[in-house]
């Protein structure tokens, strides 16, 4: 869009733009088309565009994928993308403050990307909102002053690294694609904008994400002093940062990711972080009547599909949304995808009750007792040869998972799990998803 189109459409719509709003429009074609290219579009995306404005990244982007979502916060400016593509079906305008979006109705659409020129004022916690994990993209480009790019990909020994370089670095590859000078927008702003383009990383360890950013805050809260006397006591500091090739004298800003890792993975002491599974386990083996009939190994009852008997349970909060886990990358099978709150073999003698318990507690640090028992599923290809036990249970407070055999977990709704599974099975464990069906059922029976 030109300046004078800009104008016009301001004009119009009597918006005078706004500093608090970050209102500075793009006014070349050419720069707009090129921050788009970065999205890599395909026919299947659906693309969300925080603070469309005027439309000059948007205009890119309609007739290109399968849907657009576009979140703007000044009513006059939504009203007029309103009635601008108010004949396409495809295009969806969503009057709010992005800050207070609801990332998790996004999941439906997978394949998803995010495009955001973004306001000065709350671009930080606009990013926040939409790319902490668990989130849903594929990819992101953002633009915003190029002092805030410039520390998202910086490296130790620089000025910008710091806190918000290591969190977006812990979750994305992100890499600055353009620098945009103030003269391409109107009204021009004071600073220099850059573009960055961000990819998921898979590629690291597992941590625990929640410790990981705990002991950055700690860090970085006084980020001059030094860093061992602002983290919890740790008797074996000495061995630790000889085993990271640092002094012990050691400040925040002087460890780069990979040892913020390896000290996130040293003070992390949940039993079962090492490993999410052996293939020495043992379980008992059952037959079709599910009564024991023998034991095997974990690697044997797989690879042989023997019947073996297992628990899943479903989470519930006040809200009656539901936690789902995103199995980690290291799991044997299903990794990477999105599971039941928790799941688990019985152990050899154990039966189900105990195993939902113990499960609880060792997957989420959940105590609770009073499991609810919804339904028992046949063995089949999709539960792994296994009878399921499947059981809910109400809980709200905080929860503690291994990072070996969970990714992160999340609580939703059940309208949007509903339409995600709908849109998206192959995101789903196979065993979730008949678990699923008969809750479902099952609710709808009482
Ligand atoms: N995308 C347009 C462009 O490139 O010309 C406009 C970008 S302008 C830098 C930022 C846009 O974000 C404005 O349209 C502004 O009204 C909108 N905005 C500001 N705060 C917002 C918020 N919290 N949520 C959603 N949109 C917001």
């Amino acid at each position: 869009m030109t300046e004078r189109e800009i104008r016009q459409v301001l004009h119009l719509t009597g918006v005078m733009p706004s500093r608090q709003l970050g209102q500075n429009f793009l006014t070349d074609a050419a720069t707009a088309r090129s921050i788009v290219d970065h999205l890599d579009l395909s026919e299947q995306d659906t693309v969300v565009e925080v603070g469309p404005g005027t439309g000059a990244l948007t205009q890119h982007v309609v007739g290109r994928v399968k849907h657009v979502i576009l979140v703007e916060f000044d009513s006059r400016l939504a009203a007029a993308l309103k009635e601008k593509f108010s004949t396409r079906s495809d295009v969806e305008v969503i009057h709010q403050d992005a800050v207070e979006f609801d990332v998790r109705r996004l999941f439906a659409h997978r394949p998803v990307k995010f495009l955001g020129n973004l306001p000065y004022a709350s671009g930080g916690a606009i990013m926040k909102n939409f790319l902490s994990v668990p989130h849903p993209f594929e990819r992101a480009v953002i633009m915003l002053q190029k002092e805030v790019i410039d520390r998202l990909g910086a490296q130790p020994g620089h000025a910008d690294y710091g806190l918000l370089s290591l969190r977006v670095q812990s979750a994305w590859h992100a890499s600055i694609v353009m620098q945009v000078p103030p003269d391409v927008f109107y009204p021009m702003p004071q600073v220099d904008s850059s573009v960055a383009l961000l990819i998921p990383r898979v590629d690291l360890p597992a941590f625990d994400r929640r410790l990981f950013d705990e002991l950055l805050r700690r860090g970085f809260g006084q980020r001059r002093k030094q860093l061992h006397k602002l983290l919890p006591p740790c008797e074996d500091w000495k061995e630790l940062t000889g085993k990271m090739g640092v002094p012990t004298t050691v400040r925040a800003e002087e460890l780069d990711l990979a040892q913020w890792l390896t000290l996130t993975h040293h003070f992390d002491d949940h039993p079962l972080k090492e490993i999410p599974q052996k293939g020495s386990e043992i379980f008992d083996v059952v037959d079709e009547e599910d009564r024991v009939i023998g034991q095997a190994t974990r690697a044997e009852i797989h690879a042989q599909k023997k019947r073996h008997r297992a628990v899943h349970i479903l989470v519930f909060n006040k809200r009656k949304d539901l936690l789902l886990q995103l199995r980690s990358r290291w799991k044997d099978v299903h990794p990477s995808t999105w599971d039941s709150s928790a799941a688990g073999h019985l152990d050899s003698g154990e039966d189900y009750h105990a195993c939902a318990v113990r499960e609880l507690q060792e997957e989420l640090g959940i105590e609770k007792e009073n499991l609810v028992e919804i339904a028992k599923l046949e063995p089949c290809e999709a539960t792994g040869w296994e009878f399921v036990m499947l059981y809910a249970v109400q809980y709200q407070g905080t929860l503690r998972y291994p990072c070996s055999e969970i990714d992160s977990v999340q609580w939703f709704p059940l309208e949007i799990l509903e339409k995600w599974i709908q849109n998206s099975p192959t995101d789903f464990a196979t065993g979730f998803l008949l678990c699923w069906d008969r809750f479902r059922q099952t609710i709808s029976e009482t």
